[in-house]
């Protein structure tokens, strides 16, 4: 059903959590001019790769550039997993700058999860857009400084980096459309009901306190056989025993605070 709404298991907190209301408040006007230059350098330099790509794009490599995408979608699912886990799972909001700007938006995220459903494009996606931006420019830069027959032997590997990319940048809507039960255009739905992006019934099993798995996002095509796994419990266990930091501690701490009225 698409016009359900969220299981009570995903809203322990809301817009009224003392928690939700104080991380929502940490939001400033710098981090704002951040995602603002991020999304736009990052947008005009995918705009300017796939240009070049699709210049020097030769019909009989297809069934690579095909692989390259198909490969490049399963390895963003698996850096979403893999970003998300460690933002919830390790960092407190009170670390000096990177707190405020990065942890933040996660710990929020879990205690009012419709929250990303009122952000606009800008803070929705700014983070994941300014990731891209060290290997665009660096790809930006090898189209310009090589000569189209240098460029054929590297055209596939950066066709699957730019879908990489891509799919990065769009990890964060894809979420917030994961969350969104109302006025989603037909088309989106469509790809979530054919599970080519996170579908939203798959990522409500994340929403479950402790929170503890199910991190990919993108696609979720890697949370079930990382589950089976146990992939994100052996990584904590491994950190555990090398720092003796145990997971999520910040995250319970917000949980925590008291709804107010
Ligand atoms: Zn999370
Ligand atoms: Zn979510």
């Amino acid at each position: 059903m698409s016009t359900d709404k969220e299981p009570a298991k995903a809203q322990k907190g809301g817009r009224n959590h003392a928690g939700a209301k104080e991380l929502a408040g940490y939001y400033s006007s710098g981090k704002r001019v951040q995602e603002y230059i991020c999304v736009t350098v990052a947008s005009s330099l995918l705009v300017f790769n796939a240009y070049h790509i699709i210049l020097n794009f030769d019909v009989e490599n297809w069934k690579w550039h095909f692989a390259a995408a198909i490969l490049a979608i399963v390895v963003s699912d698996f850096a979403s997993g893999l970003v998300h886990w460690l933002s919830d799972s390790y960092g407190s909001v009170d670390m000096p700058v990177f707190g405020k700007a990065f942890i933040r938006p996660f710990r929020e995220h879990h205690i009012d999860p419709t929250a990303v459903c009122r952000h606009d494009f800008i803070e929705v996606n700014g983070d994941n857009f300014m990731l891209t931006v060290p290997y665009f420019s660096y790809m930006a830069y090898k189209f310009i400084s090589h000569t189209p027959a240098e460029i054929q032997t590297f055209v596939v590997f950066e066709s699957f980096m730019l879908t990489l990319g891509f799919f990065v940048m769009l990890t964060n809507q894809i979420h917030k459309w994961s969350h969104t039960y109302f006025g989603l255009p037909r088309w989106v739905t469509l790809l979530q009901d054919l599970n080519l992006i996170l579908p939203r019934k798959h990522h409500r099993i994340h929403h479950v306190v402790p929170h503890e798995t199910y991190f990919c996002i993108t696609t979720g095509w890697l949370d079930y056989p990382l589950e089976k796994l146990g992939f994100w419990p052996a990584m904590e266990a491994i950190i555990l025993r090398l720092t003796g930091i145990k997971p999520r501690t910040d995250d319970m701490h917000w949980c925590k605070k008291e709804e107010i009225r």
